[in-house]
């Protein structure tokens, strides 16, 4: 068995629980005398998981009874345009808050189906920073106000949930959902692909206040209605019920955990040793300001970029994996979500120090 320590920024590490329960079901799943890939959708066994999975994030994230959760497909991206398309009219304004990349490209997304305007952005700091919240520029007419509480590439995450007034907050929560607890009731909107804190690519989890249903166009495909969805409790067309499966096995074993609040405290242990070992290495350096530090993705930068290969180089032959930067900051990229374990953080955190020794 020469499974790595993975730091991949997603698809990403999974509980290696959940990977070998999925191995054991993988040709007969419960009674169904077959692998859950393989029954209808509108079976009873299959429904049934999709009633318990729902029930178990309902319970791990303390959902209000009158938010909906929809188990789709379409990735993140999809939802960047299909947002607006369903709580937005075209002439209506749309405030939005960037402070990274995957914020611009919900903006981009959404302008075929709304007036997106960035209302707040930390560009001018090269995303370094979250912008401070004195000076957004809100429209309070809009529909609502979209941000990104973890921006997977430039490591950077909001501490607080900001208040925004009356207008319903939209988060793309897809690389911080179920890492520490959140309270639900403060969003319109949660959203998140897969495949980091969920389990696999190809499924998407969304959590939606019930009035903001109301708001859903009669004029789209159905296919993009999101009232349509929940009307269908997700079965509106085929889900993805192999994701949507793994995603239960994952629910399970945060529960086994000690759930959300138990995973937050790891996560801020874990995250705080890394940031600690980068800070107190005078070789490796973070440029995010301390307050806004992501506790899932630490960007980290070697003082010379010519170390870049060789460092990856050395930490694969470590077993050590999943760690070049993303290409638009090179330099390496440490992702430390809920299935990354203290041990691998260490693992990490010792190889990176033997290696500034040696190069230092
Ligand atoms: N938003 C964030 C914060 C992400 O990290 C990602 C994926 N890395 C996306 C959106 C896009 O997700 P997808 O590729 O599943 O559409």
């Amino acid at each position: 068995m020469t499974r790595a320590y993975n730091f991949s920024a997603g698809p990403a590490a999974l509980p290696e629980e959940v990977l070998i329960q999925a191995r054991e079901e993988m040709l007969e799943w419960g009674g169904a005398r077959a692998s859950v890939m393989e029954i209808s959708h509108r079976g009873r066994d299959f429904v049934a998981l999709a009633e318990e999975s729902e029930a178990d994030l309902r319970a791990l994230m303390a959902i209000p009874s009158n938010y909906r959760v929809l188990f789709l497909q379409g990735g993140a991206t999809q939802h960047f345009a299909q947002i607006p398309m369903n709580f937005a009219r075209p002439d209506q304004v749309a405030n939005y808050v960037v402070s990274g990349a995957w914020g611009e490209k919900a903006v981009r997304e959404a302008k075929p189906y709304v007036q997106a305007r960035i209302s707040a952005s930390s560009l001018d700091s090269g995303y370094t920073r979250i912008p401070p919240r004195d000076g957004w520029d809100l429209d309070a007419d809009a529909a609502y106000v979209h941000y990104t509480p973890n921006e997977t590439i430039h490591g950077v995450e909001f501490r607080e949930i900001p208040e925004v007034g009356g207008m319903p907050l939209i988060a793309d929560m897809s690389s911080d959902i179920l890492s520490r607890p959140v309270d639900v009731s403060k969003f319109g909107l949660i959203y998140a692909g897969a495949q980091k804190n969920i389990g696999a690519s190809g499924l998407v989890i969304l959590i939606i206040r019930e009035d903001l249903l109301e708001r859903c166009p009669v004029n789209i495909a159905r296919i993009f209605n999101y009232s349509e969805h929940a009307a269908n409790h997700s079965l509106f067309n085929t889900p993805n019920t192999w994701g949507w499966y793994l995603a239960s096995l994952v629910f399970k074993w945060l529960k086994a955990q000690g759930g959300v609040a138990a995973l937050g405290e790891r996560n801020r242990i874990k995250a705080e040793r890394l940031y600690a070992a980068i800070d107190g290495s005078g070789f490796y350096t973070n440029p995010v300001s301390v307050e806004a530090r992501s506790w899932m993705n630490v960007p980290f930068f070697l003082p010379r970029a010519e170390l870049n290969p060789l460092f990856l180089e050395e930490a694969d032959a470590r077993n050590l994996i999943g760690l070049k930067g993303h290409k638009l900051l090179g330099g390496m990229r440490a992702s430390i979500y809920n299935a990354t374990s203290l041990a691998a953080v260490e693992a990490l955190i010792d190889f990176m120090g033997d290696f500034a020794r040696r190069h230092a």
